[in-house]
């Protein structure tokens, strides 16, 4: 892997996709650019990310923003404890650090929401110190170029390729970091078969020379994912829609269309909701977690009087104020088709 470090440089130099967040080295900017970019495409984030910066372009703002408008920037995003640990992490940078963020990887890692991962890529490509950010495209170069059959989902591993590449790491760190990240992203790629042909690694690279680059790393048993049954509720005031707040687990305070566990017949529903005028049937959705999987039928149902448990709010309301997490997204399109 030493032989790799140069190539891998040259080849991040010449190639690194010009993205917003790397523009400077400002370690705000790196910082959400990196809790967006868990679990969501690069392409996907673009949008996002300007919009964030738009709003809320440092600490400061973001330590000041309300929760409501946060999770309304989030929306799309999924997992919005993400976006609540950012507002706990700026609100502790403003009052421990004087509204500086930290330069050490210790000070970073002490920051609600951010973890190892997050805190190397930070102190390697702000601060340029001798930090790793292992990942899973970090992994996968890593163990094909070692011809390494390890499970990468066992954090040992995780643990010993962090420490083997921290002996290799050039003065470069972030360059280092962000260019097997990219590598693994757009060459040395998961599934499939990984584009050794143009590859800058390819002439020392175990696993192609070997021809088992689709073996390596070794597939890690995937999670079992429990599924759930929904039905919602898209109830319909005169120009009003009702919402209600999640108050516990999955989601905790988003904000949600009223629903309730299992598929109801028509004949539930009426006896539930007696001041139902009319009730159709409307789309239904599936909706994947990483631990669980939501089938979602829905009734669009117009009736004749508020029920006071729900907050009942207009469509340019829901869309100026309102954060529906995806999972409602399509029931939300909806009834604005519907409208
Ligand atoms: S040569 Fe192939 S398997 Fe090896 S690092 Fe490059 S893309 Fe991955």
């Amino acid at each position: 892997m030493k032989d790799c470090v140069e190539l891998l440089l040259n080849w991040y130099n010449e190639n690194r996709r010009m993205l917003p967040w790397r523009r400077d080295k400002n370690p705000y900017h790196v910082w959400i650019s990196e809790i967006m970019l868990q679990q969501t495409r690069i392409e996907a984030v673009i949008d996002y990310y300007e919009r964030f910066m738009k709003r809320l372009p440092d600490i400061q703002s973001l330590a000041e923003v309300s929760e409501d408008e946060l999770l309304k920037l989030w929306e799309g995003l999924g997992y919005y404890s993400r976006a609540r640990n950012l507002k706990k992490a700026a609100m502790k940078i403003m009052n421990d650090f004087q509204g500086n963020f930290p330069d050490s990887y210790d000070d970073i890692l002490s920051l609600p929401g951010i973890g190892d991962y997050t805190a190397g890529a930070i102190s390697s490509i702000c601060f340029d110190l001798p930090e790793v950010a292992i990942d899973g495209n970090v992994m996968r170069v890593y163990c094909r170029v070692n011809c390494l059959d390890l499970d990468v989902g066992d954090l040992r591993v995780k643990k010993e390729i962090g420490e083997k590449i921290k002996k290799i790491l050039p003065k470069d760190s972030g360059d280092f970091n962000q260019g097997i990240m990219e590598l693994g992203e757009v060459i040395c790629i998961p599934g499939g078969v990984p584009k050794c042909e143009i590859c800058p690694l390819k002439e020392k690279c175990k696993a192609h020379l070997k021809h088992k680059e689709t073996e390596i790393p070794r597939k890690v048993q995937k999670i079992k994912i429990k599924e759930e049954e929904y039905t919602l509720f898209l109830l319909r005031y005169k120009d009003s829609y009702a919402l209600r707040k999640r108050e516990s687990g999955l989601l905790k305070n988003m904000w949600e269309f009223p629903n309730t566990e299992g598929f109801l017949t028509y004949e539930e529903i009426r006896k539930m909701i007696p001041s139902i005028q009319r009730i159709a049937l409307s789309i239904t959705n599936t909706h994947v977690f990483t631990h669980k999987k939501w089938y979602m039928n829905s009734y669009y149902i117009e009736v004749n009087k508020k029920d006071p448990q729900y907050t009942w709010v207009t469509l340019e309301e829901i869309e100026k104020n309102y954060a529906l997490p995806t999972a409602f997204m399509p029931f939300y399109e909806e009834i604005k088709r519907r409208h």
